[in-house]
């Protein structure tokens, strides 16, 4: 591939820092970098506490399983997903409710919402889908009135801003991921935030294996946790990442901006939006080609792998999955997921790249 989809940028603040860990971050300090990266990550996103884990998918499924949900509770979540938000829904054995997405951010439309809520629903899971922001103060409303939790799934939004407030500090609590794609990396990794002090007490005994806050017997478990921990070595890469997160979020915006700028002659497609009062930080340029051009996953796709350009197809419906049940009433999600594609958006990626895969999507939008 000439051109990548994405790659994290790794500069020497990273690399003595992970070897300052590795090197030096063992007995008495083997858990400095991971406070330290829990703490500044907490202050970055604005929420009262951190918890740092080996993947999103991990601080989701710790989160949910402190909410104490019962067999067949239902929780709320947009058919338009990557599988991570809803695999730990059905591990503590809820029921996962899919509802369309919104044709302009692709996020869950929340005037769809309200119809999917029973008397056993519990929760909604909030993914701001690319950067691109979830409608809060609906959802919010909508969560007041029906007595919901919601809970946001940061694992693509880190450095959008919703009226002054950071994605995943909003909801009861929010989850984010450093996996190796995401716009910060620790290679695989997490975060769990909330502002909630009970919630943040659970989800802390469950990381350490049910050994509770205040134990004073040594190896003593009061109940079944978990062991999603991040390593003190990830925790420096990710507090050089952190150090760096302006930068980056930059970037990714003036990348954006770039693809934009060059796609605005063609009426054929449209990109990611960014709602009034909302900074989107754009983690997936994202091109939505219209339907008249006929295009789908396979055409789109090929022509980019025959040009050595690396891109990535939209999330298929959740319903589509063998797993779960086709719900073609989700009309949006059904209909946008087949003629979309993810453009390259990593730091490095330089302006030239950029032309080249817009010529690539506007000979693809020819009609
Ligand atoms: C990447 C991603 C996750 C999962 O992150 P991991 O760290 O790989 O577990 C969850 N939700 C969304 C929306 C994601 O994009």
């Amino acid at each position: 591939m000439d051109i990548l989809y994405t790659k994290p940028s790794i500069t020497d603040l990273e690399i003595s820092y992970v070897n300052d860990a590795v090197s030096t971050g063992w007995g008495k300090k083997c858990y400095n970098y991971i406070n330290k990266f829990e703490s500044e990550f907490a202050k970055y996103i604005g929420t009262k506490y951190a918890i740092s884990t080996s993947s999103c998918t991990g601080a989701l499924e710790m989160g949910l399983r402190a909410l104490d949900f019962e067999n067949n509770d239902e929780i709320i979540l947009a058919d338009i997903n990557w599988i991570a938000t809803v695999a730990p829904v059905i591990r503590t054995n809820a029921r996962p409710v899919f509802v369309d997405i919104k044709e302009n951010t692709w996020c869950i439309d929340p005037n769809k919402i309200e119809s999917s809520i029973t008397n056993k629903t519990k929760a909604i899971i909030a993914t701001h889908l690319y950067g691109s922001l979830v409608n809060i103060d609906k959802l919010m409303y909508i969560c007041e009135k029906y007595g919901l939790y919601l809970i946001e799934d940061s694992a693509e939004a880190i450095g959008s801003i919703y009226k002054g407030k950071k994605a995943g500090s909003m909801g009861d609590f929010g989850v984010f991921s450093f996996h190796g794609t995401k716009t910060i990396t620790t290679g695989e990794g997490g975060m769990f935030v909330t502002n909630n002090k009970e919630i943040y007490e659970r989800v802390l005994n469950f990381s350490n294996h049910g050994r509770c806050i205040g134990e004073s017997k040594q190896f003593w478990s009061s109940m079944i946790g978990y062991k999603y921990k991040m390593s003190n070595m990830q925790a420096a890469l990710g507090c050089a990442q952190l150090e760096r997160i302006d930068e980056l979020v930059t970037r990714k915006i003036s990348i954006f901006n770039m693809y934009k700028e060059i796609l605005s002659s063609n009426s054929l497609l449209h990109l990611n939006a960014e709602l009034e009062s909302t900074r989107n930080s754009y983690w997936m340029p994202t091109v939505v080609f219209n339907k008249e051009l006929n295009l789908n996953k396979d055409k789109i796709l090929s022509k980019f792998v025959e040009n050595n350009i690396d891109a990535r197809v939209f999330f298929y419906p959740l319903t589509m999955l063998p797993m779960f049940n086709e719900k073609r009433e989700n009309e949006v999600a059904y209909d946008i997921h087949n003629r979309a594609i993810n453009l390259p958006s990593y730091h490095d990626l330089t302006y030239e790249q950029i032309c080249k895969v817009c010529s690539i999507v506007n000979e693809l939008s020819e009609k």
